[in-house]
């Protein structure tokens, strides 16, 4: 790996990861170049967050056009953006009402809010929030604690009370945590961070009724697995069920700090002074929201992410097949290659060394490498993507 050059001191920027000696300075769809000009094809895409790729026009024109018009009027009062934003994602899903936020996490705190505060005026003060083993809904102390990751739980103790962890796929751990407490249950569609683990068709279907019939929440954390990424606009379309809440983060704002939460009429029940913020529903970001979900309705574009997910699936199966690896699973083009041992990291480390081009993809379990690139990414470049992989996968 080529050294940043001495002229850049990096002594200031607080270490919180082990980061490549190497500076990504440009952008262009799939592709990343840094400061040595290597170029890397991308199917991390910041975290499943650009959906468009790198320097998508439609984005950037809406970015320059709100930029010229007005930057921040200040959240106490409607912005045009704002508006034209909410009306498009309720009109194109089961909810009613919007609540912009700045991250993924921020949405969560949103969404674990309005269930309590619903759970104050509809069920006695009912608190408690079943989420998942594995599951990954944010880094605020909350969050984390919603979160099912090993190690978590003690990591910044204290952690919030009222997040019991049932396993995932199986109704029955979810029904053995229920008390006169449990005000929702929440999951991620497709679980992103646990290592790609779709949510079963019947366990879905079932978990809406019972939660129904238990006068329960339905919280869909679909910070990843949203926005097209599957191939339906939301990840719960999939299972044909309608929840009750839905944050969105990443994909919605295609790389500028944008999430939401969204809700059925009957459970938004804020009242001034519950919530908001100081950047919520800022109009240079949910302008390029607008043109980010736009994007995404256009004829034929989730049909195509639909497509493209098969044609990743079908190359990581002769993958799988050609070095005897354990298979592949996803939805759309959030999919992951089961590599049987624990060679996730060294791959993921041969990848961006390799030369003259490197290849951006990550391992969040060591057995395991995850797919999540930019939804508009040519055939070509994943069948690219996927000889790069061949070549890495003889060397371990
Ligand atoms: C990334 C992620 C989050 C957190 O989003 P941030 O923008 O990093 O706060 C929450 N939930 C899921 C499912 C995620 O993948």
């Amino acid at each position: 790996m080529s050294k940043v050059p001495t002229s850049i001191d990096t002594h200031s920027v607080m270490f919180i990861t082990q980061r490549p000696d190497v500076i990504m300075v440009e952008g262009e769809g799939s592709w990343l170049t840094d400061n040595n000009g290597k170029r890397y094809l991308d199917f991390l895409q910041g975290w499943a967050v650009n959906c468009l790729g790198h320097g998508n026009p439609g984005m950037i024109s809406a970015l320059n056009a709100q930029a010229k018009k007005l930057i921040n009027p200040s959240p106490a009062f409607y912005n045009e953006p704002m508006i034209g934003l909410s009306n498009l994602l309720t009109s194109n899903s089961c909810f009613d009402k919007v609540f912009f936020a700045n991250s993924g996490a921020e949405a969560n705190e949103g969404a674990i809010k309005l269930a309590r505060k619903w759970g104050q005026l509809h069920k006695g003060g009912a608190f408690e929030i079943i989420t998942f083993d594995h599951s990954f809904h944010g880094r605020t102390l909350a969050t984390m604690s919603a979160s099912g990751k090993p190690g978590w739980d003690t990591l910044f103790a204290p952690q919030v009370p009222g997040f019991p962890k049932a396993d995932l796929n199986d109704l029955e751990s979810v029904k053995k945590l229920v008390t006169n407490n449990t005000v929702a249950v929440m999951l991620e569609p497709v679980q992103g961070e646990g290592g790609v683990i779709p949510a079963d068709h019947e366990f879905m279907k079932s978990l809406r009724k019972f939660t129904k019939e238990h006068n329960i929440l339905l919280i869909v954390d679909e910070v990843q697995a949203g926005c097209g990424r599957t191939g339906k606009l939301f990840a719960h379309q999939l299972y044909d069920i309608e929840p009750d809440i839905m944050s969105l983060g990443k994909g919605i704002g295609g790389g500028v700090p944008l999430a939401a939460v969204l809700a059925t009429d009957a459970v938004a029940c804020f009242v001034p002074g519950d919530q908001g913020g100081t950047y919520n529903g800022n109009p240079l970001m949910t302008a390029v929201g607008m043109s980010v979900i736009e994007q995404l309705l256009a004829p034929g574009f989730l049909d195509a992410v639909k497509a493209k997910g098969a044609l990743l699936r079908a190359e990581l199966l002769k993958l799988a097949n050609e070095f005897g690896l354990e298979g592949e699973r996803g939805e759309g083009l959030l999919r992951a290659l089961m590599l049987g041992k624990d060679v996730g990291p060294k791959l993921v480390e041969l990848a961006r060394d390799r030369a003259p081009e490197g290849l951006l993809i990550n391992s969040p379990r060591p057995n395991l490498l995850r797919f999540m690139p930019a939804l508009n990414i040519a055939d070509e470049e994943i069948v690219q993507m996927c000889n790069m992989l061949r070549e890495l996968l003889k060397q371990v």
